[in-house]
C-alpha cells in the first residue's frame, strides 16, 4: 500500500491554538477529539525544526516534483502544514497521523493536491529516481521504529542530502544518536531550545549492507508454549515476546462463543486472531488496526500460520473499526455482521496516555457484531473496562481473572432488550 488518500471522517472544530511559522500560522487539532482537550497538536520540536529549515535550510526546499521534502512521523499534521507550499511526502506508521493532517489541511483550507503524498512506513519512501535533498525526521518514541525508518532511507539519499532528527531532549537518547551514526554517518546535536533539541546526520556511511548491517524487522518470534510464531515489524505492540494479557485471553480462548466472522480490532502482529482460528477452523477473520507494521506483521503472521487459507483472512487500516465498517460490503469474505470481536486495547496514543480508543472500539464493535454477537476483552483489572463494556452494551460479564488482568465479554443485545437495560 504504497500511496493512498486517508479518507477524512471527522467532523472538524474551530477556535483551536495557532501554529506559528516563519510564513503563516495554522489551526491544528488532534485526533482523536477529546472534548476539553488542553494538549496541543504540535510541540516545541516541531517549531524548532520548522524555524531553523526556513532559517538555515531554505536552499533545500524545491518546488520540484523531482525532489520532494521527505517528512517522518508527523504526528498531527503540523509539519505537512508548515511546508505545504512544497512537495512533501508523509512517511508514518500512524495511519490516524496521516488523517490528522489531512483533516488539519481541510481545517486550514488548503487543498490536498497530489504534491503532498502519504507513504506508510511498511513501505520504502521510494517517489522518484533522485536522491532527497532535506529529510526531517520526528524522531519516534520507538527506537525499532527509527531503525528501521532509517535503512528503509538509506537507498533514497545521497551524500549532499541534509537529515535533520527532532524530538523533545527526554525523548533524544545516546541509543537514538548511535543508531544515526552506524546507519547515515557523522550525528551531531544542537542546543536545547524550549526542551527541544535537533539532530543532524550527514549521509557519510557506505550503503553496502557489510558497514552498516540491515534492519532486524521484521523479526519472527515463537512462543514455544502455546506454539505459535509470529512476525514483527517495528514498532509492532510486544514485538519480542507474546503479551502477558494477549496470553491470559488466548488460555481462555476455548470458552470464546462459535462465530462464522471473528474480527481482531488493533490486532497488532495477530496473535488473538491466529489463535482464534485454531480453535475454530472454519471461521473467517478481519485483522483491523491503524499501524501499517501491525498490518503487515498480522498478514505475514496468518500466512505463515494458515497458508492454505488465505482466503480466510483480510487485512484491514483503520481508526478503530470507521474506515472497516465502510469498506465491509465491498468485502467478500467480511460480509454481514461479525459474531465474535477479539480486543487487547491500547491505552497509549503516540505520545499521550487516554482512554478514548478503548471507548470508540467499543462502541463500534457493538455496531459491527449480529444481535448476539459477543465482544471478548483483555486488560489490566485498573482499567475498569467493565464500566465502559457496561455503558456500551447494557452488560458485561466476567470470564476470568487472575491478579493482573482481567477477560469481560459484552453481548449486543437486540434493540427492545437495549431498551430495557
Ligand atoms: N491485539 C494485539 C495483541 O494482543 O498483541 C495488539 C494489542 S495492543 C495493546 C493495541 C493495538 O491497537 C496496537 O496494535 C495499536 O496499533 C492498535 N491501535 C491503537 N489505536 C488504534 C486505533 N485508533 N484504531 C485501530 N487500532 C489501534
Amino acid at each position: 500500500m504504497p500511496l493512498y488518500t486517508p479518507q477524512t471522517t471527522l467532523p472538524i472544530m474551530n477556535n483551536l491554538e495557532q501554529f506559528q511559522t516563519p510564513t503563516a500560522s495554522f489551526s491544528l487539532k488532534r485526533l482523536p477529539e477529546i472534548a476539553n482537550d488542553t494538549l496541543r497538536a504540535w510541540d516545541a520540536a516541531d517549531e524548532l525544526l520548522v524555524n531553523t529549515v526556513y532559517s538555515d535550510y531554505g536552499d533545500s526546499l524545491n518546488k520540484s516534483d523531482n525532489q520532494p521534502l521527505l517528512i517522518a512521523n508527523d504526528n498531527f499534521g503540523a509539519l505537512t502544514l508548515a511546508f505545504n507550499e512544497y512537495p512533501v511526502v508523509c512517511w508514518s506508521d500512524s495511519f490516524i497521523s496521516h488523517l490528522a493532517t489531512n483533516e488539519n489541511l481541510q481545517l486550514n483550507n488548503i487543498e490536498k493536491t497530489e504534491a503532498i503524498t502519504f507513504v506508510a512506513s511498511s513501505d520504502a519512501p521510494k517517489i522518484t529516481e533522485s536522491p532527497y535533498k532535506l529529510v526531517i525526521i520526528k524522531i519516534p518514541k520507538t527506537l525499532s521504529l527509527l531503525e528501521d525508518q532509517l535503512y528503509k532511507l538509506k537507498p533514497f539519499i545521497d551524500s549532499d542530502t541534509k537529515i535533520i532528527g527532532a524530538a523533545m531532549t527526554k525523548n533524544i537518547h545516546n541509543s537514538t544518536l548511535a543508531l544515526f551514526e552506524k546507519i547515515i554517518g557523522t550525528t551531531t546535536t544542537s542546543k536545547a531550545t524550549k526542551k527541544a533539541r535537533l539532530v543532524f546526520a550527514e549521509n557519510n556511511i557506505k550503503n553496502s549492507e557489510d558497514s552498516i548491517g540491515k534492519s532486524p524487522y521484521p523479526n519472527l518470534v515463537t512462543d514455544e508454549k502455546i506454539q505459535i510464531s509470529l512476525f514483527n515489524h517495528a514498532n509492532v505492540f510486544a514485538k519480542d515476546k507474546l503479551d502477558v494479557g494477549t496470553r491470559f485471553l488466548i488460555q481462555n480462548m476455548d470458552q470464546c462463543p462459535t462465530a462464522e466472522h471473528i474480527i481482531d480490532i488493533g490486532c497488532g502482529n495477530g496473535a488473538l486472531g491466529i489463535m482464534a482460528k485454531r480453535y475454530q477452523p472454519n471461521t473467517k477473520i478481519s485483522f483491523v488496526d491503524e499501524s501499517f507494521n501491525a498490518i503487515a506483521s498480522a498478514k505475514e503472521s496468518y500466512n505463515h500460520a494458515y497458508p492454505e487459507s488465505p482466503a480466510d483472512a483480510s487485512f484491514h487500516i483503520s481508526n478503530a473499526l470507521e474506515q472497516f465498517i465502510d469498506e465491509d460490503s465491498n468485502t467478500p469474505n467480511t460480509k454481514g455482521k461479525a459474531q465474535l470481536v477479539l480486543c487487547n486495547p491500547p491505552f497509549h496514543q503516540v505520545h499521550s496516555i487516554g482512554d478514548q480508543i478503548a471507548w470508540e472500539m467499543f462502541k463500534q464493535s457493538r455496531d459491527a457484531l449480529a444481535t448476539g454477537g459477543e465482544m471478548w476483552v483483555v486488560g489490566n483489572r485498573h482499567l475498569g473496562y467493565h464500566i465502559k463494556l457496561g455503558k456500551v452494551f447494557g452488560n458485561c460479564r466476567t470470564i476470568a481473572t487472575n491478579p493482573k488482568f482481567v477477560i469481560l465479554a459484552a453481548t449486543k443485545l437486540d434493540k427492545l432488550n437495549r431498551a430495557r437495560k
